[in-house]
C-alpha cells in the first residue's frame, strides 16, 4: 500500500511536537524532519532514533546563516552522523539578500562536505537562487554521493528542466497547488522525480499549520492537476520515496 510522504517538515517547532511525531508514526506517514540550525540536530536526531516513519534531517536554514553563519563548524562536526540533510540552500529574496555571501560560503561548505562523506540525502531550498543552487549542486555534487530534493520549487522552466537533467526530486506542498506558478511547475515534472511536503509549521493549510497527513490533500490537488487517479499519484510519490531511500542505503 502507497504511505504518504511529507519530505520537508518542521517537527520539533510544532508546539506539540510529541504529539506531531507520534502522528506520524500511528498515520504512517513517512516524514523527514528537517531542521534550522545545527544546535537542534543533537534533539531531534535523538527523538527520531527509534522511529519507524520518521527522519530527522541536519540543516542550516539559509534564511539563519545572516546570524548564525558562525554554527557551520558545528554543523560540520554533525555531519558524519547524519544521512539526511536539510533545511540547507539560498535565498536571494529581499529581506536576506543581504546574506547572501555568507549563505554561499555555508552552502558551498555544505555541499562538498556532501560529496566527501557520500550517501547524503538532501532537502534544498532556492529562493529567488534557483540558478546559483543549480551552478553549486552541478560543480561540487556528483550524483552518486547524493541525492537532491527541491523543497518548494518556484524556478524558471529552463531552471526547471536544468534541475532534472541534473537528477533532482522536487517536494511539492499545498501553496504550490494553489498558485498559477506552482500549477504550471506541477504538470511539467515528469513522475519519477515527484514527491510531497508540508513544510509545516511554516506554511498553512485553511489558515492553520501544515501538518504531515494533509500531504492527502496534496495528492488530491496533484492528480486534479496531472489529471491522474489520487491513488496512482500517491503511488508514484511512494515510490519515489522508496527508491531515494534504497539508493541511499536503507
Ligand atoms: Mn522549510
Amino acid at each position: 500500500m502507497a504511505r504518504l510522504v511529507d519530505f520537508h517538515c518542521h517537527l520539533d517547532l510544532y508546539r506539540d511536537h510529541l504529539h506531531a511525531l507520534r502522528a506520524c508514526e500511528e498515520e504512517q506517514v513517512y516524514t523527514l524532519s528537517v531542521t534550522t540550525t545545527p544546535k537542534a540536530w543533537p534533539r531531534n536526531r535523538d527523538l527520531t532514533r527509534d522511529t519507524r516513519y520518521i527522519r530527522a534531517a541536519l540543516g542550516l536554514h539559509p534564511q539563519l546563516v545572516g546570524e548564525r553563519e558562525a554554527e557551520l563548524g558545528l554543523w560540520e562536526r554533525f555531519a558524519g552522523d547524519a544521512r539526511y540533510i536539510g533545511e540547507v540552500g539560498l535565498d536571494a529574496n529581499r529581506d536576506h539578500r543581504s546574506s547572501l555571501e555568507a549563505q554561499q560560503r555555508v552552502f558551498e561548505r555544505v555541499v562538498s562536505v556532501c560529496e566527501e562523506q557520500g550517501g547524503k540525502i538532501l532537502s534544498v531550498h532556492s529562493v529567488r537562487a534557483a540558478g546559483m543552487v543549480l551552478d553549486m549542486l552541478d560543480s561540487l555534487l556528483t550524483r552518486e554521493r547524493g541525492k537532491v530534493i527541491l523543497h518548494w520549487f518556484s524556478g524558471t522552466s529552463s531552471e526547471l528542466s536544468r534541475a532534472i537533467d541534473l537528477g533532482c526530486y522536487f517536494s511539492v506542498n499545498r501553496n504550490m497547488t494553489m498558485s498559477t506558478r506552482g500549477r504550471q511547475i506541477i504538470a511539467m515534472l515528469p513522475e519519477h522525480v515527484l514527491l510531497t511536503e508540508t513544510d509545516g509549521p511554516f506554511a498553512t493549510v485553511d489558515e492553520r499549520p501544515a501538518f504531515p497527513t494533509d500531504v492527502a490533500g496534496t495528492v488530491a490537488e496533484i492528480s486534479r492537476i496531472r489529471g491522474t487517479e489520487e491513488g496512482y499519484t500517491a503511488a508514484v510519490i511512494w515510490g519515489n520515496a522508496k527508491r531515494l531511500l534504497q539508493d541511499s542505503g536503507e
